[in-house]
């Protein structure tokens, strides 16, 4: 079989496989940006809320996925939620064992309708579903702009 022939079958097909190790920047775009804005620089969080059903989402989204509409309007929420779930995990996203297990959850926030992932900064022992949570940010000399500027949740 000739290295140019067309394969259109899946079993004729050559494979190599291996991983390409890529560095690339992502545009938050104008939905994200005033988020991080505001997290950066007040310390605060601000989602989108559909004005036809109501859904506030955080983070943004520019678009309703309730009922399509395109969201432009800001609102400005609690640093404090629920957590409606969460995990322990003992392995890195690398497959490194950690020293500590961390936990993370699923934290929405109150007045929004939507969950988002990040770190509960507590003991696996310490918590339960649908305990009320607080976010601990980071010092505002510290912030850059991303998720990573709240250091996570603390059980209130
Ligand atoms: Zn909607």
């Amino acid at each position: 079989m000739a290295m140019l022939k067309k394969r259109t079958r899946r079993e004729d097909q050559i494979f190599v496989e291996g991983n390409i190790p890529m560095e690339y920047l992502y545009t938050v775009g104008p939905t994200l940006e005033p988020f991080f804005k505001k997290l950066k620089d007040k310390g605060e969080f601000h989602g989108a809320k559909c004005e036809k059903c109501g859904t506030v989402y955080l983070p943004p989204n520019y678009f309703c996925e309730a009922c399509f509409e395109r969201i432009t309007k800001n609102v400005k929420l609690s640093s404090r939620g629920i957590l409606d779930s969460y995990t322990i995990a003992h392995y890195d996203s690398l497959g490194k064992a950690l020293k500590k297990p961390e936990i993370w959850g699923l934290i929405r926030l109150n007045g929004s309708d939507t969950p988002f992932v990040h770190r509960i900064l507590a003991e696996p022992g310490k918590i339960e579903l649908g305990c009320q949570v607080k976010a601990k940010l980071k010092a505002k000399s510290k912030r850059t702009g991303s998720m990573n500027d709240i250091e996570g949740f603390v059980p209130i």
